[in-house]
């Protein structure tokens, strides 16, 4: 998002944020969408190190090393970065959830659930469209 220079990204426009976004990344960042099951570009993609940052904001979410395999078709982690995440219950779809959005910008990121591994037990389940890797962390 280039053209939003420095400016604080919880003061966009929604026609910023269609601008700055592709029509799959606005759905859902911007209007809380689900990527298709195991279509993301980060399901199977396991890393040694680097980090995941918000697509929207460039804030860093996740480390590399919380990334597992958890077969649900979206990439996993077990935690996520310290404040960079709020999450909120969410009771759309007819379902008791936890939902995951970037502290930053407060786009949606995907849920997190409470059948994770060690040492958290959480299972952050978030959409690839929503991430960007950075390597060179
Ligand atoms: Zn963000």
């Amino acid at each position: 998002m280039s053209e939003t220079g420095e400016r604080d990204p919880s003061e966009l426009t929604d026609e910023e944020w269609r601008e700055g976004l592709s029509k799959e990344e606005y759905r859902v960042l911007r209007e809380s969408g689900t990527e298709a099951k195991f279509s993301g570009e980060y399901v199977d993609h396991h890393p040694d190190d680097g980090e995941y940052r918000c697509r929207a904001c460039g804030t860093v979410l996740f480390d590399a090393e919380t990334k597992y395999e958890s077969g649900c078709g979206w990439p996993a982690f077990y935690a996520a970065e310290e404040e960079a995440v709020t999450t909120t219950l969410d009771t759309s779809h007819g379902m008791r959830r936890t939902e995951v959005r970037c502290a930053t910008c407060d786009s949606h990121l995907g849920h997190v659930f409470d059948d994770g591994p060690e040492p958290t037990g959480k299972r952050f389940c978030i959409n690839s469209v929503a991430m960007e890797f950075d390597g060179d962390a």
